[in-house]
């Protein structure tokens, strides 16, 4: 028999890697240098983090959602997941219609 972890379980589990991912992660900012911030961020801005393209950046019902123009990635600010969360249906297969081919 396969164990299939139950949906609590999953939720568990990503809270933890994400937990330990974070804390990983800051350590390594305290070592940044102030200048060294502020250099990375004027490298990478409006850049997709995955591929390092330029983004395209549409504003939908007040949310600015970029996607790649290379890789066609999605990417959302802090907060804008939340809130597209609460759309209605009809709102979100109208956000997935901008970006169809
Ligand atoms: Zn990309």
């Amino acid at each position: 028999m396969v164990w299939k972890p139950s949906e609590k379980e999953e939720e568990y589990f990503a809270r933890m890697e994400f937990e330990r991912k974070k804390k990983l992660e800051e350590e390594k900012h305290q070592k940044f240098a102030v200048g060294e911030k502020q250099e990375l961020k004027e490298l990478h801005y409006r850049r997709c983090p995955k591929c390092g393209m330029e983004l395209i950046e549409i504003d939908y019902k007040g949310i600015k959602v970029d996607k790649c123009s290379e890789c066609e990635g999605v990417w959302l600010d802090a907060g804008e997941l939340e809130a597209i969360s609460r759309f209605e249906k009809t709102s979100l297969d109208k956000l997935f219609s901008v970006f169809k081919k």
